[in-house]
């Protein structure tokens, strides 16, 4: 019994990016305007995630730890559209059985907060707090009960570098989300909640690119539109690290729309460069598939051809408009 827990366990939580990823998913969709993430040597030791979100009501916090619970389904109807992050329910129970996590949570209509430790699936402590309106998670000493999973880890650098990609591009898929990014007590970035996606960017890249910014806000036609931001032709990159593409606020890679984008370009930015792009292409849930892969970095459009020439067409009118 204990040993089918650990491997379903393992599916989900993989690394400490996957905590992360897990906890940062639930702090969006618990309606959070700010959220702080700590870790300490790579996220093995130490993880918290505190997010001021709608909190969890006493009678609930116990449950939220069980396997399948979430407040996230209730008709079948919303399983095929699905707008939240997580809905299968079981991220909390994942990680309870493969490290030691702590939750103090609040909601506003209780004078005070719940703190429960559950270690290995054991319930260590239940106790009032004092505390603010939201949610702080700590996960501590990942899979130290299972040394051939803890093994499988990589360096604490590697592991590290791993949840600083997933929280920029997260920062950049909320600009109006408050994200503060702290690693082994230094802040690596804190983003302001400003709503502007070219405010992230300067933040994350520590560079002012405003001048070259073009901001986008266009219908592509009655199921698609494009926000986002574009960078103008003189600025040129020498690799595609300034590009970063998203289908109703997920991050996907997929070479053919960025193919298509790039060639909108082409006129204007030499071979070997790159130019930049920050896009979110906003789609009725039933004209894609996001869930062809597992990882869900690819997608599939209901059509195409259509949605590829509509990207590109509309970005090489802006680019031709500017250098008339
Ligand atoms: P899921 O997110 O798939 O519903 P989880 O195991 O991640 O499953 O979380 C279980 C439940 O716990 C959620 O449905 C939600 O009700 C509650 N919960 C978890 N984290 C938070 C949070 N940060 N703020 C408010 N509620 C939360
Ligand atoms: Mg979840």
């Amino acid at each position: 019994d204990n040993i089918i827990k650990l491997i379903s366990a393992g599916e989900v939580i993989e690394s400490p990016c996957s905590v992360v990823k897990e906890l940062v998913e639930n702090s969006i969709d618990s309606g959070a305007t700010s959220i702080v993430v700590e870790i300490k040597n790579g996220g093995k030791d130490y993880i918290r995630v505190t997010d001021n979100g709608i909190g969890i009501d006493e009678q609930y916090v116990l449950e939220a730890f069980k396997k399948h619970t979430t407040s996230k389904i209730t008709t079948f109807d919303d399983f095929i559209n699905i707008t939240t992050n997580g809905f299968r329910g079981e991220a909390l129970a994942s990680i309870s059985a493969v490290a030691k996590i702590s939750m103090t949570t609040k909601t506003s209509y209780s004078n005070y907060g719940m703190n429960v430790v559950i270690s290995s699936d054991k319930l260590l402590e239940k106790t009032k707090v004092g505390a603010k309106d939201g949610t702080t998670v700590i996960v501590e000493d990942l899979f130290n009960d299972i040394p051939a999973r803890k093994k499988f880890l990589k360096t604490d650098r590697a592991e590290s570098s791993k949840i600083s990609d997933f929280l920029i591009r997260y920062a950049l898929a909320n600009p109006s989300i408050k994200l503060k990014y702290i690693n082994n007590s230094k802040q690596v970035f804190q983003t302001y909640g400003t709503g502007k996606i070219e405010d992230v960017i300067n933040i994350i890249f520590a560079e002012d690119y405003y001048s070259g910014m073009i901001s986008l806000e266009e219908p592509l036609s009655e199921y698609i539109s494009v926000k986002g931001v574009i960078g103008n032709n003189s600025l040129m990159f020498s690799s595609r690290k300034m590009q970063y593409i998203f289908i109703n606020g997920r991050i996907i890679k997929d070479k053919t729309i960025t193919s298509h984008i790039e060639n909108a370009y082409r006129k204007y930015i030499p071979s070997g460069n790159f130019p930049m792009f920050f896009i979110n292409i906003i789609i009725k849930p039933d004209m894609v598939d996001v869930n062809i892969h597992p990882n869900k970095l690819e997608v599939k459009f209901a059509d195409e051809k259509t949605v590829y020439n509509l990207i590109e067409n509309k970005i090489s009118s802006i680019l031709d408009n500017l250098s008339m």
